[in-house]
Order: C-alpha cells, then structure tokens, then sequence
C-alpha cells in the first residue's frame, strides 16, 4: 500500500478528537510482488506447525491460488476449490470450508475477493482461526471488513464475522482479473462521495459522531482513485494497484470507525435494494460495484434537487400510505425491515430540529453538494472510460427498480442519509419525481 496512507490509518490509531478510540485490527497490507513472501512469514507466525486450509474457486486458484501454495511449501496444506458458475457465500460453501478444517488447522488463507473472502471470514470467525487473505480483483472494498453477508434461503444476511490479518496482492494478480471486475471496484470507491456526504449531513442533523480525519482520509484515497481511473481500461499495473489500495483503505477506515460510515451511505442502500429484488425474482446478480456506480450517480442529483429547493418547514408525512408503499416494495421481506426500523421510530432528533440544524449549516452543506454535483458528468465518465454501466438498466434494473429503490431504499438500515432526511421532512417522493422527470 501507498506508504503516506498506510501511515495516515496508523497515526490515526489511538483516542481520537472525534470521542473513538481508533484500531486497526488488520496487521499487515501488501500490494507489491513480493507478497509471496509476505504470506510465508506470516503463516509461519500465525500456523506455526499447523494445518493450513486454502480457500479459492477454479479462477482464482490459477490467478494466485497455485503461487500461493508455492509459498507455502512445507506447510501442511488442505486446499478447497469451490466450483460452480455463479458462486456465493452460502450454507453449501461454509460447509465446504468447514468439512476441511480439522483439529489441526491453525490458519485459513482466503484467495479470492468477494465470495471466497466473505465465505472464508465466517468461517474463520466461527472456528476462532486467524485467516489472511491473498485478494485478486479490485473489485469491492470488502477485503478488510469484518461482516460477511451470507445467502440464506435467497436472501442476503449480513453475520458478524471476523477481519484478515493481512491483506496480500500483487500488481500483476490484480492486472489478470477480468475487466468487469475493475470497473465494479472503481464504481464502489466512487461511492465513497455520497457516503462521506451522507456522513456529513448525518453529523449536522443528527449529532452521529464524525471523525473528519477519518472522513479526510477517505477523500484523498477516493481522489487517487480519480487520478488513476484513465489507466484502469489499459491495465496500468500501478493504477489498478492504486484502485486496490484505496478498497483497501475503505475497509481499514470502517475498522477504525467500528461501523461502515465511511464507506457506504445511500448509494449502498439502493445498490442492496436492487439486489434483494434481483435475488427474490430468480435474477442473474450484477457485480456490487457496479450498482454501486450507478447508484452514485442517482443519489448526486438527488443532492442537487434537495440542494436547489431549500426545504423551509417539515410538510405532513401519511404513514399509513408510506407503510402499504414499502410493503409493496420489499414484498415478503417487508415485515422484517419494518419492524427493524419501524417508519414511526422515535429518533434521538425530530424531523423540525433537524431541519433546523441543516439551515444552521445550509451555505456549507451546500457547497459541498454542489461541488460534488459539478463532478457527476466526470465520475460518470471515468466510470464509462472503464468499461462499467452508468444506467440502472444496465446492472438488471427493471420497471420501477430505480423509482422504488429512491423512495423505499432507506427502511434496509436504521442509517441516517439524504433520503432519509427527505423522507422525515415530507419531500422525498417530489424529489425524485424530480429526479425522474
Ligand atoms: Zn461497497
Ligand atoms: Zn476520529
């Protein structure tokens, strides 16, 4: 990783002015081509004369699965390739991995990204073994989280699981991933625009704790990512090394932070309320990042309409219309998101002080979202200039995936955002008309 921002996340470790204590739980990043000998020494530490169970499925094992076994020859190593065409962390996964861990295992090494990564950190977590992942796309910002989301009976359940003690790649790994797979990482770091905005607005209406380093951090590692983003299509091995860096960074910033704050805001919401609707209709999944991407885009003009309008009093709020809407949009899930986080909850603020609060702030708020608004046509470019989808169609939204999502997107967390926001003051569903228009 980057030295400077490696450096940044440690010296930001320790109490805080932000009232946290920050810790980085994931010991060693390396990003260079010399990972191999950065897995062997930590395996020693960590698997001393141990088992080791590697994890990868049939690509992954040939991109960096059979170099990983090189370095750990002499190691008594289990290897467990999950095969099938559209792979998920799920009850047949875990399971596999959990058959090939014995009495002896002391280590799981993850080589993969998202599946293999998010199937081997259950595990891990629930065996109590170290693991380390070996990552081979820079497709998403999972690889230093410390949930796994799992699919259960067709639906995405986020579990507690447990953080890598290291995170290993390599430039030329990273380079052999496929396309689709950049572009979706690009896509999920250029969210961090309108979660770091979300976090913001939070902040100001709510009081939510903010770090602003933390939050500063994520701006430069988002910007590198912007400057890096032309060498994405041609595989420039140091931009896509500079992509992954900044993924990376995302998952040590929610360490640090102990929730995803800096990482995810509403552009998430709707990119996992597209995917619940996707998995409930039988639908083929688009890569995470990518709607991710594609979200970001959406939520941008949203700011600019909530922007441009200057809400000057909370207008009335018909729940009982609101309750039958997300009933009909979450279908048989609504019960559960409903009673999760009911419509009526009485939050730490009301709708009026927070309304009161964002005027307090509004010519700085403003300005933030307006620069960001300047930006939209350019991020929709990098995005385009990558190979990724910028339109809802494109990553599998149908009818009124898109309108739902922004009215209904919100009821997925108990997180305070711009449509949220929009929502206690009674112009969310004028918004997006707007929006939409
Ligand atoms: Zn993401
Ligand atoms: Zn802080």
């Amino acid at each position: 990783m980057a030295i400077d921002m490696l450096a940044r996340c440690r010296a930001l470790e320790g109490d805080c002015a932000c009232g946290r204590a920050h810790h980085m739980r994931t010991k060693e990043i390396c990003i260079g081509e010399d990972w191999q000998a950065h897995l062997r020494a930590q395996a020693a530490a960590l698997a001393g004369k141990g088992g080791v169970t590697l994890v990868a499925d049939e690509r992954t094992f040939e991109a960096a699965g059979r170099a990983a076994l090189q370095a750990l020859s002499g190691f008594a190593v289990e290897r467990v390739i999950l095969r099938g065409a559209e792979l998920h962390a799920d009850a047949a996964n875990i399971g596999r991995v959990l058959l090939a861990v014995n009495d002896g295992t002391r280590l799981l090494v993850a080589v993969g990204s998202g599946t293999v990564n998010d199937t081997v950190r259950y595990v891990a977590y629930r065996t109590h073994l170290p693991y380390i992942v070996v990552g081979t796309a820079p497709s998403m910002d999972g690889y230093a989280s410390s949930v796994s989301p799992v699919l259960v009976d067709g639906m995405k359940i986020t579990f507690e699981a447990t953080h890598p003690e290291a995170v290993l790649s390599s430039p030329a790994i990273l380079c052999s991933a496929p396309q689709n797979m950049v572009a979706a990482g690009l896509g999920d770091m250029l969210g961090k625009h309108t979660a770091l905005l979300d976090w913001k607005l939070s902040a100001v209406a709510t009081g939510e704790s903010f770090c602003a380093p933390i939050a500063s951090m994520m701006h430069d590692a988002v910007e590198l990512c912007e400057q890096n983003a032309p060498g994405l299509s041609r595989r420039d091995p140091d931009a896509v090394a500079k992509l992954t860096q900044g993924l990376v960074l995302s998952g040590l910033a929610m360490q640090m932070m102990g929730n995803s704050r800096p990482a995810s805001g509403c552009e998430h919401h709707l990119s996992h309320f597209w995917e619940m609707r996707q998995l409930l209709r039988g639908q083929g999944a688009s890569l995470h990042g990518d709607k991710v991407g594609v979200a970001t885009l959406l939520i941008i003009e949203m700011y600019r309409r909530f922007f441009a309008r200057k809400p000057e009093r909370v207008c009335p709020v018909d729940l009982a219309a609101w309750e039958a809407r997300m009933r009909d949009a979450y279908g048989p899930l609504a019960e559960g998101f409903l009673m999760r986080n009911p419509l009526d909850r009485a939050e730490a603020t009301t709708a009026q002080e927070q309304l009161e609060r964002v005027l307090a702030n509004w010519d700085e708020l403003k300005a933030e979202a307006d620069a960001l608004c300047a930006k939209k046509d350019a991020l929709r470019h990098m995005l385009e200039e990558s190979g990724g989808p910028t339109e809802p169609a494109q990553v599998g939204c149908r009818g009124e995936d898109v309108r739902d999502a922004l009215l209904c997107a919100w009821l997925l967390r108990p997180r305070f955002t711009l449509l949220k926001l929009a929502f206690g003051l009674g112009i969310l569903e004028e918004i997006v008309d707007e929006v939409l228009a």
